[in-house]
């Protein structure tokens, strides 16, 4: 039988009709048969996240503060959603009884804590929702990280599954012959038995390491979206939408700009290279935007531009550099020793830069910098320049075509865009402009005008 794993995020489930509204698209195809969910996020009326109000009660309870608030905001959000459906008051209030058990547990080891209560959004909502399936007819069943052996390392707030446990969540797969199964995001066990979360956002990867270990046809995430638009909208306006794209464009998108799936998400089904499917929940007419291991040829050759600012870089020049031996070696390990990781290393014959996301810096950090590598390397100059912008036109197609280098470099000319970098990367799937930040939009809708 085919199967599709389904993970729906906290603006699906943030309301009755929401919750409705995927019992409907469950009911349009049913190979819909393992049903991932995170926990309420937003909705009208109701403006924070179920999993922010978790982690403001456990702060709070760690603190020795007064949680009733927030406690008490969490469980109207699950009786707001499941009651108007049915789901009786009594075993809504017995699930929610389990908040309460988690908040008397041992707090001595604070992030072992934070994660069984943070947990709590996801796991209390996927046994309602079960609950609400079988009264609607369908036959569910929840199922929890622990029975199915969703074992994870314990990192508490940022756990990654375990290689061994793909193998026993295979055996979910007779359990959907039977039953629709009902998981929870975002959450394993540790093999002590303990809970421990992902990073936020976490759910995607739980529906990933799901579609892997029981084969799935398609891995669907559902959102508020309608896929992945070739510009980030506050740059171009209406941006195109990609019917399809592959893993690495996926990832070169996402590595500036572009936020998509969990980054740790794409892993597990690119191993069986199993389709994602990002969907809209909210328009379902839309076929969403197909992420897959290799797309067609003839389909588009520039699939989407992305867009950061924020960096900055360090340029050296050095006559002879090139005969130097271990001079880059030298200059990297300066930049790992104060515990900065580095975007992009351009070089040239007697010089070569660092871009850097500006973000990592302390104010006293870039005059750390250079003191070292006056120190270390004696460079002839040292220039640094902030607030730079990069820019990505991305594709397969960049591969196979010739001059897309030169239409994109003469696109940002005619807009009068200065280019102070160029990196095409070494996978020859993406190019890197290198701009003053200033000129961000521009460039981003001069590119979007070349290639789309
Ligand atoms: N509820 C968690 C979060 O808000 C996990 C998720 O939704 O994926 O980060």
């Amino acid at each position: 039988m085919d199967l599709i794993v389904s993970k729906f995020g906290g603006s699906s489930v943030a309301s009755s009709e929401k919750i409705e509204q995927i019992v409907k698209i469950m009911k349009l195809n049913r190979s819909r048969r393992c049903i991932v969910l995170s926990a309420p996020g937003k909705a009208p009326g109701f403006n924070v996240k179920v999993t922010d109000l978790l982690i403001d009660v456990c702060g709070k309870a760690l603190g020795n503060q007064d949680y009733s608030a927030p406690l008490a905001d969490i469980k109207s959000r699950f009786f707001a959603i499941y009651e108007p459906l049915g789901v009786r008051k009594d075993n809504l209030s017995k699930v929610l009884l389990d908040l309460d058990e988690r908040l008397k547990s041992a707090s001595e080891q604070p992030a072992k804590f934070r994660d069984l209560v943070v947990a709590a959004g996801e796991d209390i909502n996927c046994r309602l929702f079960a609950d609400y399936l079988n009264t609607a007819g369908i036959k569910a069943r929840y199922v929890s990280p622990k029975e199915a052996g969703l074992i994870v390392t314990p990192v508490f707030g940022d756990a990654q599954p375990i290689p061994e446990a793909s193998m026993k969540l295979a055996a979910l797969k007779s359990v959907c012959a039977d039953n629709v199964i009902v998981f929870p995001g975002f959450f394993g066990v540790t093999e002590a038995g303990d809970v421990a979360t992902f990073s936020r956002g976490g759910s995607d990867l739980t529906g990933a390491i799901l579609a892997e270990a029981i084969d799935a046809v398609e891995y669907e995430n559902w959102t508020d979206v309608d896929g992945i638009r070739s510009a980030h909208p506050l740059m171009v306006d209406s941006p195109a939408q990609i019917t399809a794209l592959t893993y690495r464009e996926m990832r070169e998108l996402s590595y500036i700009g572009f936020n998509v799936l969990h980054e740790e998400a794409v892993k597990p089904v690119m191993r069986k290279k199993i389709p994602i499917r990002l969907r809209n929940s909210n328009n379902i007419d839309n076929g969403g935007t197909l992420i897959v291991a290799e797309r067609l040829p003839g389909e588009r050759d520039v699939v989407g531009i992305a867009s950061g600012s924020g960096y900055c870089s360090f340029t050296l020049q050095k006559f002879l550099m090139n005969r130097e031996k271990g001079f880059g070696r030298k200059l990297l390990s300066i930049f790992e020793e104060m515990n900065l990781s580095y975007e992009h290393c351009p070089s040239g014959v007697d010089n070569i830069s660092l871009i850097l996301d500006q973000e990592q810096l302390k104010p006293e950090t870039p005059s750390a910098i250079i003191r070292a590598i006056n120190e270390q390397l004696v460079p002839d100059d040292i220039k640094t320049e902030f607030g730079i912008a990069l820019v990505s036109v991305v594709g397969e197609g960049l591969v196979r075509k010739i001059g897309v280098l030169s239409l994109a470099a003469s696109a940002l000319s005619k807009a009068g865009v200065n280019i102070k970098m160029i990196n095409q990367g070494s996978s020859e799937i993406s190019i890197i402009f290198g701009i003053d930040a200033m000129d961000e939009k521009k460039a981003v809708n001069a590119l979007y005008k070349e290639f789309f």
